[in-house]
């Protein structure tokens, strides 16, 4: 199946520094929800701006669905920046206006209204809105005409705890609605772990990784172990061939399978196990390490 977006060695410099976007190469699988990742400034902006069309590449190609970009623009929908809204209107009329534009039937706005959830809210002035409410509405702007994929930069941005979950919630409904993929930016490692199938990671503008989430998390076994005497177990273990880290938590992280075989080595060796545990690899550990990685 064609990809809903490929990027190839896209491009971008702004002066005479580093490249902002430094020869890209994406590939967002057609129902993919796409955790776009990186620090403040390693380029996910720029790179998604480019992919509109809203700034233009020095060098490097993209594809929406097969087809070159330029031809397919108008199958996204896009939430990039803070959205701009008349506060004096209310967010039914907010939407009418780009609905209009647009040339869709009236029956659209509350389509898009149901979705993110604020059909109750509709007849309010936006002024009175919230910002996960504003996040909500900038994003059934972008859901206007039904577009196949939708590009969302931060919407989690300046949002409360509760605006969080709201989001969370609504990006992982997105999906259901139709045949639809989805770009989310973000530097919130956890909120990306809980809704993308698909990760890509940016780095001072180059792509350093890019996968399914699963694999990625499901890719590196290992036991997480601790004892009374830490490095005496450290050395047993070493001695015995096992690979042996610090975890997050300070405990000794051992590549291997099976935490049973780790136990009776150190129990064997005279070690009593104060905490024995598969490790389940988080998003962020396996962020950290790529960056530290490619420093
Ligand atoms: P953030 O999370 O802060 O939005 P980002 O990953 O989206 O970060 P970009 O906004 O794409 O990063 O910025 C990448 C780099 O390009 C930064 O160093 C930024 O200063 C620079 N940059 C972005 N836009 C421009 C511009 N219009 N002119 C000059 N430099 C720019």
């Amino acid at each position: 199946m064609t990809a809903a977006l490929e990027t190839h060695r896209l491009t971008k410099r702004f002066g005479k520094g580093a490249p902002a976007v430094d020869a890209v190469s994406l590939n967002v699988p057609r129902r993919a929800i796409y955790g776009f990742l990186g620090a403040n400034g390693a380029g996910k902006t720029t790179t998604l701006k480019l992919v509109l069309g809203l700034l233009r590449a020095d060098s490097g190609t993209i594809r929406l669905f097969g087809e070159d970009a330029a031809k397919a623009r108008t199958s996204i929908g896009s939430l990039i920046e803070t959205p701009s809204t008349y506060d004096h209107l209310t967010g039914r009329q907010n939407l009418d206006l780009t609905r209009i534009l647009l040339g869709l039937p009236r029956r659209e706005i509350d389509r898009v209204l149901d979705i993110v959830d604020l059909r109750g809210a509709g007849d309010e002035r936006v002024g009175g809105y919230s910002l996960g409410m504003r996040q909500r509405l900038g994003i059934a702007r972008a859901l206007l005409g039904n577009p196949r994929l939708l590009i969302l930069d931060e919407p989690t941005n300046g949002l409360d705890p509760d605006g969080i979950r709201d989001m969370r919630h609504l990006l992982r409904r997105l999906p259901e609605t139709g045949d639809v993929t989805l770009i989310v930016s973000s530097h919130l490692l956890s909120e990306v772990e809980q809704v993308a199938t698909h990760v890509g990671l940016l780095h001072r503008g180059r792509l350093l990784v890019e996968s399914r989430l699963d694999a990625l998390l499901g890719g590196i076994a290992a036991v997480e172990v601790d004892t009374g005497d830490r490095p005496r177990a450290a050395m047993i273990l070493g001695g015995a061939g096992f690979s042996v880290r610090q975890s997050e938590a300070g405990n000794l992280l051992v590549d291997a399978e099976d935490p049973a075989e780790i136990a009776a080595l150190l129990v064997r060796e005279g070690q009593s196990l104060s905490h024995l545990a598969r490790h389940r690899p988080s998003l962020e550990g396996i962020y950290h390490r790529h960056i530290a990685q490619a420093a």
